[in-house]
């Protein structure tokens, strides 16, 4: 830290005038004890016996005069008083300039760190300051990001229901404006605006369930489940799917059975999602395989479907929300792209990660779950 001009001629002018004041002190003591001494007879010959005891040597010298001890003392205290104050008035200084540097900061520099290092109490002031606007420029900047993803949402929200929401209008107002020719006509544009509307349904709910994962500390519920007997009630609930398709659906667990600590609820959203997904995307798939097994103090679940591969531009963007892979956006499929947010949202409240590959042999999520839930979560 440097003084200023100012700083430093304050300090010299404080040293200047305490030194002079010393000085005076000084003279002023000197006197007294003198004229102690002087006038009182039993402290004069009281002083003069030692020192005659402390003559030493050959030529009798003596070691020592009062005058020249308290001297002595005197300027020992004189230094060091001049140099209490000193250190005093430097201190000030410093926090003089952290003050200032806090106002700078205060005033909205939020990119300005106090730069320089001072000795002792004062760096860890230092440090702290700027610790302390290291993490409130951080988290300000988390703020943000949360603001403009939530300005995204709201973006790609509306314009999912507007588009449904547009065709359903459009073809209630076709009946309303009596413009149909035929009972056929009338059928046909309410099963277009009935599917519409369900699409939006779906559209919500997504949303609801992913907002609802989404929030921090959102509840789980956690107990033991049984992971074989999930999968397999899952299994049974596409059954009907599959064999319409001609897609084999399998389900193993090792060991069976096999017991998590989880949230059932959540936890049968990701495997449904993940089992949809392959029915819905696994274009010309003979088979969905679901697989789990214990991997030390994790179980890893494999939901595999051949097919189609997914390109692999799209694997890194397959967790984020609204995203869908090209292929799928122009079909009919209804998907609303929030499936696999909602997996990821749940996966992370129980700890654990998922994770996707796909070839040409094979398309293939992972997820990895700890078996055991943190007592303190
Ligand atoms: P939602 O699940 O909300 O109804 P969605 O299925 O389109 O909509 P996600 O489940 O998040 O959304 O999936 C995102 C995209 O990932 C899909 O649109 C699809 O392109 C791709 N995808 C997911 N699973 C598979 C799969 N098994 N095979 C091929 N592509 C897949
Ligand atoms: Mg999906």
């Amino acid at each position: 830290m440097k003084l200023t001009g100012r700083e430093k001629s304050s300090l010299i002018l404080e040293g200047v005038i305490t030194v002079i004041l010393l000085i005076l002190l000084d003279v002023a003591i000197l006197g007294i004890i003198q004229d102690i001494i002087q006038t009182n007879p039993g402290v004069n010959s009281g002083i003069f016996m030692i020192k005659q005891s402390l003559k030493i040597g050959p030529m009798q010298a003596q070691i020592w005069s009062y005058q020249r001890i308290v001297i002595f003392f005197l300027v020992l205290i004189n230094v060091w008083v001049v140099w209490w104050r000193l250190r005093r008035r430097y201190h000030l200084y410093q926090m003089n300039h952290i003050i200032g540097e806090l106002h700078y900061i205060a005033q909205g520099h939020l990119d300005h760190r106090i730069p320089f290092r001072l000795k002792g109490s004062e760096q860890h002031v230092i440090s702290s300051v700027n610790a302390l606007v290291d993490s409130a420029v951080r988290s300000m900047n988390d703020e943000r990001k949360i603001e403009k993803s939530k300005d995204e949402l709201i973006t790609n929200v509306s314009h999912d229901l507007r588009t449904p929401l547009t065709s359903i209008i459009g073809y209630l107002g076709l009946i309303e404006d009596k413009q149909y020719r035929n009972e056929e006509d009338i059928l046909k544009y309410t099963h277009i605006a009935y599917r519409k509307a369900k699409q939006m349904k779906n559209l919500v709910e997504d949303l609801f369930e992913y907002t609802k994962v989404q929030q921090h500390g959102a509840p789980v519920n956690i107990m033991r489940v049984d992971l074989n007997q999930l999968l397999e009630q899952l299994t049974a609930s596409f059954a009907l799917e599959a064999e319409k398709r001609g897609i084999e659906i399998s389900s193993k667990v090792i060991p069976n059975p096999l017991m998590i600590e989880a949230d059932p609820e959540k936890l049968g959203r990701v495997f449904n999602n993940l089992v949809a997904n392959a029915f819905k995307y696994g274009n010309g798939a003979s088979y969905v395989r679901i697989t789990a097994h214990q991997e030390g103090t994790n179980v890893i679940v494999t939901v595999a479907n051949d097919g189609i591969p997914i390109p692999k531009k799209s694997l890194n963007h397959l967790f984020e929300r609204f995203y869908r892979a090209e292929a799928s956006r122009s079909r009919a499929t209804g998907g609303t792209g929030l499936g696999l947010a909602i997996v990821k949202s749940i996966v992370n409240l129980h700890h654990g990660k998922v994770s996707v590959t796909s070839d040409e042999h094979e398309t293939a999520f992972q997820v990895t779950l700890p078996l055991k839930q943190a007592s303190d979560k």
